[in-house]
This record gives structure tokens, C-alpha cells and sequence, in this order.
């Protein structure tokens, strides 16, 4: 796997790893109350340095550009000690991106840092009631009046509603252009008019939610890009971040992996260890084979989105696809070697089978990374 890295990100893999045994498998997370631990994670890596990785070096970052390898990296042995963990660290990304691609040095210098530091939490607001896959079928409206624009409507599933300071907002400013029409704006979380509807519960810790713009006043400074480029910032951003998402399932079936080794050397039966069972063995080898598929394809995927190669959407879907769908079959197997303890509210396979659900829905489900695949293998290929 060291093929794909250069050695500060191999020096990166260990500093984080040693963090994560020490702060996060050790036992520390508290998923009870959820927006408190949240804050007390992003805080924590921003300390730590770790959320320097995703911005540039002019605004607060390590590198010149972001490295998709770095993120990568990241969350793949966070998500190893702690879905909460990575979903933090994910989201200051996720938040960051269309401000790195679109934003003006003005922006970039007023909002990447203090995420870097973990200061500011970001949020990234494209979803909507009637717009999720479907994501040109949104209709929040921003409409210029003056030297503002005047954004209404709801946002639903927005990671870090309630507790970002930044908000990356989606609307339409043309609605005639359709997906043409919409434009990207940075919205300050005390901005009059944005309001928190509603806090929503998932099946794994989680902080998440629905905003509404009320006739939320934006000054035009706060526009991202263009008018009419909102989309494409989206899209470019989630090409960028998808593989990291594989990188998260990778982490997860990682330690699902190695819960289930442990224990089918520990549990007896028949006289026994399961690990001795040609059954168990023959599980544990085709749950490794898919990790390690998995993470060939999440590390080419982010390789050539930092050697900015053209082909990057369609491998940046297969590694999401892959690695998430197989992280679910990984959990799967990790949770039936445990028989009943896997099923106990609280053991480690348990909290995962839990935790790698939401990763084939968010940032595109596995449905619509297919579509996005076959897309480029047919316009690819027109007669
Ligand atoms: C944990 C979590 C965090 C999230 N965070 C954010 C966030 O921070 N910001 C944000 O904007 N959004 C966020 N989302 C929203 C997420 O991006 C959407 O849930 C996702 O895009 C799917 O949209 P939907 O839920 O409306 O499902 P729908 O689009 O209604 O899809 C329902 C089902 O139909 C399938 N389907 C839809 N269209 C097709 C098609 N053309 N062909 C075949 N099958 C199809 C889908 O694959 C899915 O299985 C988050 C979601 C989750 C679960």
C-alpha cells in the first residue's frame, strides 16, 4: 500500500494511529450526549493538527493543496477508533471544499483557518425534502435585492445543523437554468433568518438536522464562485471527497476484522476456538480480501484526484461504491462470529454494524455512484 504515499503521509499514518489508540480506543468517547462530544472532538483534532490537513498552507493547512491521500489517511484510522471521531473531522472537509475551489482570498482567509484550528465547525447544505438524489431538483431560492440575496427555503440532513458556524448553502438564483441556476454561498450560523427546525436521531451517533432561510439576508461578498456555478461546486466537491468516505468504511471494517479475529481465538465451542473452524477461517479470509480490495481502490481513487488526472470522477465512485458496500458485508461477517454478544447493545460490532449503515446513502448512495460509473463508461464509449 506505501506505493501511493510520500513519507510525510506515511509519518501522518502513524501520528494518527497512535492518537486514535490512545484518545479514542481506549475507551474515552461518549456517545451519550452527542453535540457535546462532537464539539469536544473537533476542538481536540484542531489542537492536535489534524484538521490542518484540510485546507491549504496559505490559509492555516500543511500542504500547498489539499491531498485526498491526507484526508484519506485520516479518516480511515479514525473511523478505525470512533465513527463520531471521523464524521467531525469529515465534516470541517466537507464544509471546506467548495470554499478551497470557488471562494475568493477574502473568504478563504476569513473561514478556512478557524476550521483548521477547529474553531469553527462547517456544514455543507445541498439535500432538501423533495431534492436527494435528485439534487437539481432543489428549490431553495436566493434572490438578489441590492448588495444581498435573500435565501428561503429548508434544508434536511445537514451534518452539524445546529452546531456549525459555517454554513456552505446551495440555491437557486436562476430557476429557469434549473441545475444551471443554482450558486453556492458561505452563510455565517448567526446570520438573521437561519433557523434551526429540527435536531434529527440516527442509528449511529451523529450530529445532524434541518435549517430553514427565512428570508435570510446574505451580503453579496458571501456568494461562492459565479452565479449559476453552485452545482458544479457541489459535484466537484463531491468528486473530490467521495473516495474518503471509502477511506472511513475501510476504517470501520478494519476494526471489525480485527474484533472478529480476536474473539474467534478466544471463544470456544465444541471444544474449540471458532478461529480453528475451516468455517471461521474461511470467513476471516474473505472479509481481509475485501478490506484490502477496498483499500487499493479508496488509495488509486485519491492518488489520482492529487495527481488531478481526468478520469478522477468515475474511479472516486467506484471507491465509494466498493469500499462501503463491502465494509457493510465485512461488519456483516465480524458480527455473525460473535453469535449473540454481537447483537448486545454496546460491544464493538454492534456500535459498527450500526455505524457503516449511513456511509452507502450520504455523499451519493450506492444506486446513484453506479449511475455516475456507467455514465462515464458509456460517454466514454458513444458510437
Ligand atoms: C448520515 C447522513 C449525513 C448526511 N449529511 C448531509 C449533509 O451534511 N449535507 C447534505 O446536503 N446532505 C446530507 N445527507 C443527505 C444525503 O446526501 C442524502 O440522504 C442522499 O443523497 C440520498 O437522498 P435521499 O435520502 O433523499 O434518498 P432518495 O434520493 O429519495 O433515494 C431513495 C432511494 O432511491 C434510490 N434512487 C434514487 N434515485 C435513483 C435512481 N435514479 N436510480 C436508482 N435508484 C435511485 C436511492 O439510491 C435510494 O436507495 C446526509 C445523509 C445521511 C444519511
Amino acid at each position: 500500500m506505501d506505493l501511493f504515499f510520500d513519507s510525510e503521509q506515511l509519518a501522518l499514518r502513524r501520528d494518527i494511529r497512535s492518537w486514535v489508540e490512545k484518545n479514542l480506543l481506549a475507551g474515552k468517547i461518549d456517545n451519550s450526549n452527542i453535540e457535546q462530544e462532537a464539539l469536544r472532538l473537533v476542538r481536540q483534532l484542531g489542537r492536535e493538527g489534524f484538521l490542518r490537513y484540510v485546507t491549504p498552507k496559505n490559509f492555516g493547512g500543511v500542504r500547498e493543496c489539499v491531498q485526498a491521500r491526507d484526508l484519506s489517511i485520516l479518516r480511515e484510522e479514525l473511523a478505525r477508533g470512533s465513527s463520531l471521531a471521523d464524521t467531525m473531522f469529515a465534516m470541517q472537509a466537507l464544509g471546506s471544499s467548495p470554499i478551497i475551489h470557488a471562494g475568493s482570498d477574502q473568504q478563504k482567509a476569513r473561514y478556512l483557518p478557524p476550521i483548521a484550528r477547529g474553531e469553527a465547525i462547517a456544514a455543507f447544505a445541498l439535500t432538501e425534502p423533495q431534492a436527494g438524489s435528485d439534487v437539481s431538483s432543489l428549490e431553495t431560492r436566493a434572490i438578489k435585492r441590492g448588495g444581498e440575496y435573500r435565501i428561503t427555503g429548508v434544508k434536511c440532513f445537514i451534518s452539524n445543523a445546529g452546531l456549525a458556524q459555517t454554513y456552505v448553502v446551495f440555491a437557486l438564483t436562476d430557476p429557469e437554468k434549473r441545475a444551471k441556476g443554482v450558486s453556492a454561498f458561505v452563510v455565517e450560523a448567526d446570520t438573521p433568518g437561519l433557523v434551526l427546525k429540527e435536531k434529527t436521531q440516527l442509528i449511529s451517533p451523529h450530529p445532524i438536522g434541518t435549517i430553514a432561510f427565512e428570508e435570510c439576508s446574505v451580503p453579496e461578498i458571501q456568494l461562492l464562485g459565479r452565479e449559476g456555478e453552485g452545482m458544479k461546486i457541489a459535484l466537484t466537491t463531491l468528486d473530490h471527497l467521495r473516495p474518503t468516505v471509502g477511506a472511513a468504511a475501510v476504517g470501520l471494517a478494519q476494526r471489525a476484522l480485527e474484533e472478529a479475529i480476536r474473539y474467534s481465538q478466544s471463544r470456544i465451542q465444541f471444544g474449540q476456538a471458532l478461529a480453528k473452524f475451516q468455517g471461521t477461517q474461511f470467513k476471516v479470509a474473505e472479509m481481509a480480501t475485501e478490506l484490502e480490495a477496498s483499500r487499493l481502490l479508496v488509495y488509486q481513487a485519491a492518488w489520482i484526484i492529487d495527481r488531478g488526472q481526468d478520469n478522477l470522477r468515475q474511479k472516486s465512485s467506484m471507491a465509494k461504491l466498493f469500499a462501503t458496500e463491502a465494509a457493510q458485508r465485512i461488519i456483516d461477517q465480524a458480527l455473525q462470529i460473535h453469535g449473540g454478544l454481537g447483537v448486545v447493545v454496546g460491544t464493538p460490532v454492534e456500535q459498527l454494524y450500526r455505524d457503516v449503515r449511513a456511509l452507502r446513502i450520504y455523499e451519493g448512495t450506492s444506486e446513484i455512484q453506479k449511475l455516475i460509473i456507467a455514465r462515464t463508461l458509456l460517454a466514454n464509449n458513444k458510437k
